[in-house]
Order: structure tokens, then sequence, then C-alpha cells
């Protein structure tokens, strides 16, 4: 590297270490929990106290967990001249201090390791090196669209009692709904899951996926969990009329019906959008409208971990978790079918019960 480019480099360094000192904890990485863990040598292999441990998870009590748990590990807090390296497979101490060019002492004394001994996965902490600038941020570049106004609290105070975000946060209790289906494909796994766990559901349909997946429909009622209104083909309610909004549901509340004999109550309208005169005719048809508090993004998540990420700090007593049994045209579920399994049990050892919807919030799933 030329001496100009690296001076260069050097000063833009410590630019930046002036204001990286303090960053706020991230939670940005999972570990699994093995039989016979303890929180005390999770927090110690991530050089991170107890406490910051369960605070990141909200452990039920203080060093609680189960196995398959996950839990989401913060980053230790580091000094201006230290970054976090992660260990990998075929490391050892001496080989990171080498590569960092710094010694054994240094790492033993900056992590507070008693041992050489190091694990996979595990954050210690090395010197600065000279890092690659940061992208320049392009300014003007924000996005948005500032006309679009969130009218969910005007259809609250329209309807009380009839629009939900969420439950109360009284008990350790949490549902999980999926949108978007049925198809044969994830809504099958999904309830494979479920079923193996013992968790109830709720599953919001496209009326438009029913017909040739009746039997999916079926299945859903038979073990247990709750079918719900997402629409007939799915557009944004809040461009239609209320004719076209009530229509939408009434042809997916038939298609139901015909299958379970059962008269949809929920309504999720897609994309958490609905008019105000929409609602009015749908409350009117004895119809409850169920949005989510947490988002899980599984739509468009890479992988399992990233579903979890997304899901796990958000959660609190009456979440209303949304994700998607379903997708579109080539869409990939599968980390979402994937993340399923970790997040119930993760849930469970937090302490939470997963339940049915008419369990959360007070409303009945079907006329
Ligand atoms: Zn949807």
């Amino acid at each position: 590297m030329p001496n100009r480019s690296r001076s260069l480099l050097t000063v833009i360094c410590s630019l930046l270490l002036s204001a990286v000192v303090s960053l706020p904890v991230l939670a940005n990485r999972l570990y699994r929990v093995k039989p016979g863990d303890t929180v005390y040598f999770i927090a110690k292999w991530h050089g991170i106290s107890q406490e910051k441990l369960a605070e990141a998870n909200q452990l039920a009590r203080p060093g609680f967990i189960i196995p398959r748990q996950v839990l989401l590990i913060p980053d230790p807090p580091t000094l201006a001249d230290e970054e976090l390296y992660t260990v990998k497979a075929g490391d050892s101490l001496f080989r990171i201090a080498q590569s960092f060019g710094t010694n054994l002492n240094w790492l033993r004394t900056r992590n507070q390791l008693n041992s050489d001994e190091i694990y996979i996965g595990q954050r210690l902490k090395v010197p600065t090196s000279p890092a690659k600038p940061e992208e320049p941020k392009t300014p003007g570049s924000s996005t948005g669209n500032s006309q679009y106004v969130w009218n969910i609290p005007d259809l609250m105070a329209r309807h009380p009692g009839k629009v939900f975000l969420q439950g109360t946060d009284g008990a350790k209790q949490v549902a999980l709904t999926f949108d978007d289906g049925p198809d044969t494909e994830y809504t099958t796994k999904i309830l494979d899951t479920l079923g193996r766990l013992g968790a109830k559901a709720t599953f919001f349909l496209k009326g438009k996926n029913i017909p040739g997946r009746e039997w999916v429909v079926a299945r859903i009622v038979q073990e247990g969990h709750i079918v719900a209104n997402h629409s007939y083909s799915h557009p944004n309610l809040r461009k239609m009329s209320p004719e076209q909004i009530v229509n939408e549901a009434q042809r997916t509340e038939e298609l139901i019906a015909g299958i379970t004999g059962k008269r949809t109550a929920l309504l999720r309208p897609p994309y958490g959008e609905m008019s105000e005169e929409g609602l009015d005719r749908l409350v009117a048809r004895g119809y409850q409208m169920i949005n989510w508090s947490v988002d899980s993004g599984d739509w468009r998540a890479e992988n399992a971990d990233q579903v979890l990420v997304n899901t796990l700090p958000q959660i609190k007593p009456g979440s209303i978790v949304l994700m998607h049994s379903a997708g579109g045209e080539g869409q990939d579920l599968t980390p979402s079918v994937e993340a399923l399994e970790d997040l119930i049990i993760t849930l469970q050892g937090r302490g939470y019960q997963i339940v049915p919807l008419t369990e959360l919030i007070p409303v009945q799933a079907y006329k």
C-alpha cells in the first residue's frame, strides 16, 4: 500500500475510532444452548456479563435456560484500541495473536482469559487493525412516502375492541400467526412442527389459494388451530371500495365455511391496510381485525437465524407474531419453517405460553 494512502487510512481510522468507543449493545449473534451449558459459561465464552446475557434474552429466572433454546449474544463492550474477532475452526490463541500483530499476554489480559483454550464462535478482543474506511453515506437517499399516514389508531378509536395489534401485557403469553396459506409445501411443514411441539396457532388464509388445497384447510382445523380470513386476492384493502372489501372477505369466508363449517370472524387485511368505511362494513358483518406487533420478516429472511434475530428481541407478553405459511411465486419460506421450532423452544425457555389468538385477546374465532 503506498504511504500516502496508508496515512490517509490512519487518519480515517482514528476519526472512526473516536466515534466507536461506546456503541450500543447489539444482539446480533445466536447461540443454541446444549445440554450441560450454564449461563455463567456462555457469558464468559462471549466476554459479556451474565446480567447482559440475561437482559438480552429476557431470561425467566437468572441462570435458567433449556437445551435448544436460542440465546442472542450481545457484543462485549470494546475500548478504542480493540475490535472483536470471532474464533473460527482451526484458530489458536497464538495464531490469532500473530495475525493481529500482538502477543498472547495482550489477548489474555484484554479478554480476561484464565486459559489459552478458545471456542469456535467465541468473540475475542483483538487490537484494531487498519480497517477499510466505511462506505460513504449517500446523502439525500432517504426514501419513504411522506404522504402516507398509518391509520390504525383511527381505526381503533372508531371501533373500540374490534382492532388489535397485540394482547395485554398481563400474562406471559404470545400468539403465532401465519399468513397467505394454504399451500402444500410450507403450511404442511409448519403444521408438522406445531403438532410436534404442541403449539396452537392461527392461519390467515388467502381465499385464492384454497381451491385444490381444501385438505390443508381441513387439516389446520382438525389439528386444533384457528382458520381466519386474509381476503380472497390479497389486495391493499385501503385502496378498495367498501363493497370490494366485503366481497374479498365474503368469498374467502364462503370457501372456508364450505370445508370446515366455520364462518371466520377474524380478518387480517393484507399489508395491515384497511379503510375506515371498509372496517365499518366488516364490523357490521361480525368481523374483528387482527394485525400484529412483531414482524418476523420471514419472507425476506435469508436464513432461519435472521428470522430469530428479527423476532426474539421484540417479544413481550401479549405479542402477536407475524409469520407466513405460503409465499408468492418463487418465494422460499424455508427460513420460516426452519426457525419455527427454535422460536417455540426459545419462547418456552423464556417462560412463555404459546396460545391461540382467542386466548390472547378478547375475540371469537368464528361467528
Ligand atoms: Zn399476506
